[in-house]
């Protein structure tokens, strides 16, 4: 229980600014780590594998949950999205801080294997401008726009079940208050 303390949930809707916010994180505190989630969804522009995620096809993410390799994963906007067992526990038994970027189903299942983990949503200025950022980014289709607002929406609604929420204004602000509520539950 007491090394749980070092395992730290985020989640918030895509196109929330998650992904901007943790990478300033990482440039501020490089001691914390992240941990490189499995995915069959196929790999953006300028992401790599192995860094962004471990990239595979479905029969192979099968197999790797059929063999107890993946600790929580979920289906989201039809792929396959997991957390592999080897990029948390020997870290945490080590004491050393690791960051899950993940969506809300995953976060919970992680609250129930880990019930001393730290969760924290980020959350939008509003609706519209997510809308706004997810248009912009221009790596969606408008069908993936509307499933990635259908799913916010959702999201949202489970925001008030994490253990902190911080509001994504500016990225710096927001790295700083996720910063600040990875530090009070570890004091
Ligand atoms: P994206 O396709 O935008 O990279 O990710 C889609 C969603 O999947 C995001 O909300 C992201 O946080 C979530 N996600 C990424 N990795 C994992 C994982 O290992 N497990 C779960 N449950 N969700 C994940």
């Amino acid at each position: 229980m007491n090394q749980e303390r070092y395992l730290v949930v985020v989640s918030g809707p895509s196109g929330a600014g998650k992904d901007t916010v943790v990478r300033r994180l990482r440039q501020e505190h490089p001691e914390i780590e992240f941990s490189v989630s499995a995915t069959t969804r196929a790999m953006r522009p300028g992401e790599q594998d192995g860094v962004d995620y471990h990239y595979m096809s479905p029969a192979e993410f099968e197999r790797r949950i059929a063999s107890g390799e993946i600790l929580e994963y979920t289906r989201y906007c039809g792929n396959y999205y997991g957390t592999p067992k080897s990029e948390v526990d020997r870290r945490i038994a080590a004491g050393r801080t690791v960051v899950l970027v993940i969506e809300v189903e995953g976060a919970a299942n992680i609250k129930r294997i880990y019930p001393g983990a730290t969760t924290v949503f980020i959350r939008p200025p509003s609706i519209e401008e997510l809308e706004h950022r997810l248009r912009s980014r221009g790596t969606e289709t408008e069908d993936g726009i509307r499933r990635r607002l259908a799913r916010a929406a959702e999201e949202l609604r489970l925001a008030g079940g994490y253990d902190a929420q911080v509001v994504n204004d500016t990225v710096e602000g927001c790295a700083q208050e996720l910063y600040e509520a990875i530090c009070a539950r570890q004091a």
